[in-house]
C-alpha cells in the first residue's frame, strides 16, 4: 500500500484521505492553516451550495447523512426586483428536488474529522507546501519551526486555485490559463430577526441588476449571508465605494428591501474584504509522483455553485482509476486526469455562463416564462428532456454530456417535435388503457 502526501485539507484534500485510508493506504495531509476546528471560521465564502455530485462522493463515503443534517434544502430562486416584487423560481421541474446550503467551516470541520477517524490518517497543521520533486515524492513545508523535506511514495496537490503545487507542473511542461474575472465578491451577514430567518429559508435570493449582483443562502443559526458580486473598478465596481453614505446609497438603490436587513451595514463593507474569482485550465495534471485535484487542477468561478461538487466528483474519479488499476498508481493518476479533463473545462464554461444567467437574465419576464416552459415541457416529456441546471445539479451525468445534451435540446423545432411524439405517445397510451376497444 502507498504512503500517501496530501497537500491541503479544505474539501478535497480530507475527503481524498477518507476514500485512501478505506483502500488501505497511509495518507498524510498537510495543512497550512491551524486547525479550523479549534481556531474558528475564517477564510473564503461561509456557505456553499452542496448538490447530487458532492452527496453522491459523501454517501460512497458514508458521509452524506452526518452532512446533510447540518444543511438547508433551498428549493429555487428567490429574485428580488428594484420594486422590492419577489419572484420564486424553482430549481426542477421536480417541486421536491433543492440544492442545500452548507457552512464551508462546519463541513471542513466534519470532513477533517471523518478523515481523522480513519486508520493510517495523519493531519499536520501549519505546514505550507511551499515546493515538490515530483519524480521523487519530495515535498518541502514550512511550519512554525521552518523549512523541512519529506519524502512520500504519491503527493496529491489539492492545495486551491492557488496551488503552490502546480508550479511544480507548470514549470517542467504544462500549459495554462489563468483567466481573472473582474468581478470580486464580498460577503455581509443578514442577521436573524427576533430569533426567525429575515427571509424565505428555502430559497436561495437574488438581487439581479445587470452589470452586478447580491445574493444570500441562509445559515443553520438562522442569519443569512448576503454576498455582493460586483466589479472591481469602475463606476459601480468595489473601489469606486468606500464612505459610509455612498454605501447607503448604493443599498438603497439597489437592495431597497434588503437594506433594513443589515447589522451594521456601512461597518461590514469596510472590515470585509474583496474577494477574487479565477478559472485556471491547465494540462497536465500529473508529474511523477504529483497529481493535482480539486480547485488546484481547474478552479472555476462560483456561479453554478459546482466548484466543490466538482472537486468531490475528482475524489470518486480517482477511486475509481485506483480500482480499475489494481492499486497501480502510475496509471491510476494520469487515468483519473485525463477522464475528468473534459468534464472540468465543461463546468468551468458554464460556470461563466451562469454568471450572465444569475447577475442579469434572471431579472428578464421573458427568461422566467422560459423557465416555467422548460419545467412544464420537463414535466410532460421527463424521458425526452432535462434543463442544463437539473443536469448539472441534480444528476451525476459527466459535465461535458450535460452540456450536450441540453445544447441538443435547445434546437428548438426538433425538441418541440420530439416532445409533441412523446406526449401524443402518452395520451395513446392513456387512451388505450381506458378504452379497451
Ligand atoms: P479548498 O477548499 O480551497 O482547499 C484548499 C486547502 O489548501 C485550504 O485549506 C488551504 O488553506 C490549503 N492550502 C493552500 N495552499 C497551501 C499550501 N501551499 N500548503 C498547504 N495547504 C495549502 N462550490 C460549490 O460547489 N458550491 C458553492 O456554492 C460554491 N460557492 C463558492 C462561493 C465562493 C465565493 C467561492 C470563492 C467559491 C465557491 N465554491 C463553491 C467553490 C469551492 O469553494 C471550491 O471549489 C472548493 O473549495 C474546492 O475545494 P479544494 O479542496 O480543491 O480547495
Amino acid at each position: 500500500m502507498a504512503d500517501v502526501a496530501i497537500a491541503g485539507a479544505g474539501l478535497a484534500g480530507p475527503l481524498l484521505a477518507v476514500y485512501l485510508a478505506r483502500r488501505d493506504h497511509r495518507v498524510t495531509l498537510y495543512e497550512r492553516r491551524s486547525d479550523p476546528r479549534a481556531v474558528g471560521a475564517e477564510g473564503k465564502s461561509i456557505n456553499l451550495a452542496l448538490s447530487v455530485r458532492g452527496i453522491d462522493a459523501l454517501e460512497r463515503a458514508g458521509l452524506a447523512e452526518r452532512v446533510l443534517a447540518h444543511a438547508l434544502p433551498m428549493r429555487g430562486r428567490m429574485m428580488h426586483d428594484r420594486d422590492c416584487t419577489l419572484a420564486f423560481q424553482a430549481y426542477s421541474a421536480d417541486a421536491s428536488k433543492a440544492i442545500n446550503s452548507i457552512s464551508r467551516h462546519g463541513l471542513n470541520g466534519l470532513l477533517l474529522d471523518a478523515a481523522e477517524q480513519q486508520p493510517g490518517v495523519t493531519i499536520h497543521f501549519e505546514q505550507r507546501a511551499v515546493a515538490v520533486a515530483a519524480a521523487e515524492g519530495e515535498l518541502t513545508l514550512e511550519g512554525p519551526s521552518g523549512p523541512h523535506t519529506v519524502t512520500h511514495d504519491i503527493v496529491i496537490g489539492a492545495d486551491g486555485a492557488y496551488s503552490a503545487l502546480r508550479a511544480a507542473i507548470v514549470r517542467e511542461r504544462a500549459d495554462v490559463h489563468q483567466d481573472h474575472l473582474s468581478w470580486g465578491y464580498k460577503e455581509l451577514t443578514i442577521a436573524a430577526r427576533e430569533g426567525a430567518f429575515a427571509l424565505d429559508p428555502g430559497a436561495l435570493h437574488i438581487w439581479p441588476r445587470g452589470d452586478s449582483m447580491m445574493i444570500a443562502l441562509p445559515n443553520q443559526d438562522r442569519s443569512f449571508t448576503a454576498t455582493l458580486f460586483w466589479p472591481l473598478d469602475g463606476p459601480a465596481g468595489f473601489a469606486d465605494l468606500d464612505d459610509a453614505v455612498e454605501v447607503r446609497a448604493r443599498f438603497a438603490c439597489d437592495y431597497p428591501d434588503a437594506i433594513a436587513l443589515f447589522a451594521d451595514l456601512p461597518g461590514e463593507f469596510r472590515r470585509h474584504p474583496v474577494g477574487s474569482m479565477v478559472t485556471v485550465r491547465m494540462w497536465p495534471w500529473t508529474l511523477g509522483r504529483l497529481a493535482l485535484l480539486g480547485d488546484a487542477a481547474h478552479a472555476i468561478v462560483p456561479f453554478f455553485g459546482q466548484g466543490m461538487n466538482c472537486a468531490f466528483e475528482d475524489v470518486v474519479e480517482l477511486d475509481r482509476c485506483l480500482d480499475e488499476s489494481a492499486e497501480d498508481w502510475a496509471v491510476a493518476l494520469p487515468r483519473y486526469a485525463a477522464r475528468r479533463k473534459p468534464h472540468t473545462d465543461a463546468i468551468a464554461d458554464l460556470a461563466l455562463e451562469n454568471f450572465v444567467e444569475m447577475r442579469d437574465k434572471v431579472a428578464s419576464p421573458v427568461f422566467r416564462l422560459g423557465k416555467r416552459v422548460e419545467h412544464a415541457v420537463e414535466r410532460w416529456a421527463p424521458e425526452r428532456f432535462d434543463s442544463l441546471y437539473e443536469l448539472v445539479s441534480f444528476s451525476t451525468v459527466p459535465y461535458a454530456e450535460a452540456r450536450r445534451r441540453a445544447a441538443a435540446q435547445r434546437r428548438f423545432p426538433h425538441n418541440v417535435a420530439a416532445v409533441a411524439a412523446a406526449g401524443a405517445a402518452r395520451l395513446r397510451a392513456a387512451a388505450g388503457r381506458k378504452d379497451p376497444s
